[in-house]
């Protein structure tokens, strides 16, 4: 099964707020923007021109592996609230 397979086996429901929170000063001065690249559901994105990292947290999966990869240990992380956040559907 190829990865968009298994994400297509997901369903999630999306806090009003993110329950990622990058320490954007940090983000900046950091060389590996590791998050943009460990992440299966490529909630991360570095832009360039504005110098900000762009985070489309509805799409997160909750493994935690961006978390484990900063570099600046900056990523403020939580679960989402109450019944929000990932699903994962059986069979
Ligand atoms: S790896 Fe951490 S410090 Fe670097 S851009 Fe991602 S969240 Fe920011
Ligand atoms: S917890 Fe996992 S799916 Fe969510 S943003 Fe981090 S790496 Fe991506």
């Amino acid at each position: 099964m190829s990865i968009d397979e298994k994400l297509f086996t997901v369903k999630s429901v999306p806090d009003k707020v993110s329950h990622l929170k990058p320490e954007a000063g940090l983000c900046c001065i950091c060389d590996s923007k590791a998050c943009t690249y460990v992440c299966p559901a490529n909630v991360y994105e570095w832009d360039k021109e504005n110098e900000k990292l762009i985070v489309n947290y509805e799409n997160c999966l909750e493994c935690g592996a961006c978390r484990i990869a900063c570099e600046r240990q900056s990523l403020g992380w939580e679960y989402p609230k109450g019944t929000k956040g990932v699903k994962f559907k059986l069979g």
